[in-house]
């Protein structure tokens, strides 16, 4: 790809458990030219996730110190801890020479949205809230009333699906990389015909 596609910025957000990170993982796997905005949270990592690839693991102190310093482009608050994206520079991202994946929540979409005005809205939705709910006890990750506080957290975080540009119904693996993959495609067109 020549170098005009390059410096696009996707926000993608999804309740937890719909198989966002999983998508975006094989995404980047499959398509070249693409970084993963590592956050800021003051939540405890799961098993498996590392510090600097997954998040950046802070402590509450830490993190208040980030905002009162201004160094967020937007945080949120989401089911008791906080969650915050470093600020983005989008000339640096395009000589970089790589678009950028950031994954946040509703609030903090919309937030970024503001100051990132060209950044392009993708939600991915899990195809019930039944589906969603046997993902997240299947996964094993969460106690039980974890689950319940996210299912409903879900529920009203899927009601603002509507303002995305794009929304995936993440139902088989494989179609919802395919189809994460062709959003991603067809902007990277998109950029280059119009520039
Ligand atoms: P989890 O704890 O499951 O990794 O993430 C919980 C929620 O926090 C998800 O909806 C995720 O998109 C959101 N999130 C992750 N990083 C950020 C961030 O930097 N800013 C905001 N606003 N939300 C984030």
């Amino acid at each position: 790809m020549d170098q005009k596609g390059k410096g696009l910025i996707f926000i993608v957000s999804a309740p937890s458990g719909a198989g966002k990170t999983t998508l975006v993982r094989k995404v980047m796997e499959a398509l070249p030219g693409l970084r993963f905005s590592v956050s800021y949270t003051t939540r405890p990592p799961r098993t498996g996730e590392k510090e600097g690839i997954d998040y950046h693991f802070i402590s509450p102190g830490l993190f208040r110190e980030r905002v009162e310093k201004d160094q967020f482009l937007e945080w949120a608050e989401v089911m008791g801890h906080r969650y915050g994206t470093g600020r983005v520079d989008p000339e640096a991202l395009k000589s970089e020479g790589a678009d950028l994946i950031l994954d946040i929540d509703t609030q903090g979409a919309k937030r970024a949205k503001e100051k990132l005005t060209d950044a392009v809205l993708i939600f991915i939705l899990p195809p019930s809230i039944e589906a969603l709910e046997e993902r997240l006890i299947g996964r094993g990750l969460d106690p039980p009333e974890r689950i319940r506080i996210r299912l409903a957290h879900a529920k009203s975080d899927m009601e603002e699906a509507r303002w995305y540009q794009y929304v995936i119904v993440n139902d088989k693996l494989e179609e919802g990389v395919a189809e994460l993959k062709a959003i991603i495609v067809a902007e990277r067109q998109k950029k280059r015909a119009t520039q």
